[in-house]
């Protein structure tokens, strides 16, 4: 079997069949810098994840390229007034828009190293490749798919392409009927999109152009990127369920003329996070970012195991039961599979390798493929595990055989064997020690009881310093913990794991 995703643009699930043998090119739409990530975000961001682990299960290599808008696209203000947003954070915060992308990009960068995210291969400004970006508004402009309006503007006439509506279902007339009272008046047709805008005053962020001096529009920044980093026509484009109109729908439009058809063979989308009575914002929501959680004490790979609960293309509740759940859950995954006892440091049950972020030359086949002498039963569970991950994705059911596989009549070496492999592609980092010798809830009494007094808190805390990258804080906190008897020991991973002191 190989790997099958949910196609939005077909409606199917469809294999993973690479364009190039043996090599996925994959392309994600990524953060916009001028706010934090929040978990929904990073929901989205892990689907690209699971996607590259899978592939890389199967021995496939992925070439993953994951875009850095760093130039605001246009919202509109309470005033109804377009607004770039880079703009005004920059007038919130007395930075420079470049100042503020910088630290949000880095922060982004920590937040997903927490949830164990492989970082991708290139990660693509907008704002360094606005060239790339004026080509293509140009051939667009000459094949007659785009048109420039005397305020200086540059439109993309969406009457040209006959597939426009296709990837989200809309049709023109609905679009049309949309946008009224809100259009641009220089627009031929109110579903037409900006593709350059002409800068108006005070605007930091604008370039030369043919068109006179403006900024471009959000969609062709991936049009551009895609095609400079991964080619006219690559395997797979993921984003979350937001991205698929406008975003997506815009970018095969930009993109199909030029080069021949959708730049992806597949789209896949995945479904938002809910909060339970929250809503997802700076204001209201106490757990906006993942550090929060870690703040309180959650382990982030807890909200990791949550997001695997659920199938990507559903609706996930993030509320404070479902994330005890999850942090239960994972503690007790890594509890069974410590009770397993150490693994050998070699023969056949040594642990299968872990996860590499580099492109490895020879990657073996291990869904096919196990590298250890797997009993019948072994087998089968290691089949089934393989099975649900090619069955798109089925994370749910990969938990449950993960769990199943600890409480199997196997010998230890075996399944704890099995269980690092499957962890390969769950990147749940089970074989990570807890700090206590009994299971608990990071956050509960339980968890607590076992650390000296003001320890988890203390832990907690350097975590967080350390996702900030605050060395000084993280090495203060290092301190008091020794004072306390508790040794905290970093792991190549980013990881820490605490032990009693000697
Ligand atoms: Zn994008």
């Amino acid at each position: 079997m190989t790997l099958r995703l949910r196609d939005t643009l077909t409606r199917a699930v469809l294999p993973v069949e690479p364009l190039e043998a043996g090599r996925v090119r994959m392309y994600s739409c990524g953060p916009t810098v001028y706010r934090y990530a929040h978990v929904g975000n990073l929901r989205t961001f892990l689907l690209a994840d699971l996607i590259r682990r899978a592939l890389l299960y199967h021995g496939i290599d992925v070439r993953h390229v994951q875009n850095i808008t760093d130039v605001g696209h246009m919202r509109a203000d309470d005033t109804g007034r377009e607004v770039d947003p880079m703009l005004m954070a920059a007038g919130l915060e007395g930075r420079s828009s470049r100042e503020i992308a910088e630290a949000y990009e880095a922060a982004f960068h920590a937040d997903t190293a927490l949830l164990n995210l492989l970082p991708a291969q290139e990660y693509p400004r907008a704002t360094e490749h606005i060239p790339d970006m004026l080509a293509l508004i140009e051939q667009l402009i000459g094949l007659g798919h785009a048109y420039l309006t005397p305020e200086g503007n540059v439109y993309y006439a969406v009457a040209t392409f006959p597939g426009y509506g296709a990837l989200s279902g809309n049709s023109l007339d609905e679009l049309r009927a949309g946008h009224r009272g809100e259009v641009e008046p220089d627009k031929h047709d109110p579903a037409d999109f900006a593709l350059w805008k002409a800068a108006g005053e005070g605007r930091e962020l604008r370039w030369p152009s043919p068109w006179g001096e403006g900024f471009p529009g959000w969609h062709i920044e991936c049009s551009a990127m895609a095609l400079r980093h991964l080619g006219p026509r690559f395997d797979i484009h993921t984003g979350g369920e937001d991205n698929v109109f406008p975003h997506h729908e815009d970018e095969i439009a930009q993109s199909a003329p030029i080069v021949g058809g959708p730049p992806a063979r597949l789209w896949v989308h995945g479904a938002h996070l809910l909060m339970s009575g929250r809503k997802m914002s700076k204001s209201a929501g106490n757990f906006q970012r993942i550090t929060e959680l870690v703040e309180a004490g959650v382990d982030p790979l807890a909200f990791r195991y949550l997001c695997l609960t659920a199938r990507y293309a559903r609706k996930l509740n993030l509320s404070d039961a479902s994330l005890a759940g999850a942090a239960g859950g994972l503690a007790s995954l890594r509890a069974e599979l410590a009770g397993l006892g150490t693994a050998p440091a070699n023969g056949p049950w040594t642990p299968p390798p872990a996860v590499r972020a580099d492109d490895s030359p020879a990657l073996a086949d291990r869904a096919h493929a196990p590298a250890a002498p797997l009993s019948r039963r072994g087998s089968d569970l290691h089949e089934r595990f393989a099975a649900a991950i090619d069955d798109d994705l089925d994370t749910p059911i990969a938990l449950r055989i993960a769990r199943e596989t600890l409480r199997a009549q196997l010998p230890e070496d075996e399944r704890r064997w099995l269980v690092l492999d499957m962890d390969f592609v769950l990147g749940l980092d089970l074989d990570r020690a807890i700090p206590s010798a009994a299971p608990a809830e990071p956050g509960s009494s339980a968890f607590r009881e076992a650390l000296p007094e003001g320890a988890a808190e203390l832990l907690a805390a350097r975590t967080a310093a350390r996702a900030k990258h605050d060395w000084p804080a993280a090495d203060r906190l290092r301190d008091e913990l020794r004072a306390l008897g508790v040794e905290v020991v970093d792991l190549p991973d980013g990881t820490s794991e605490a032990r009693a002191l000697a």
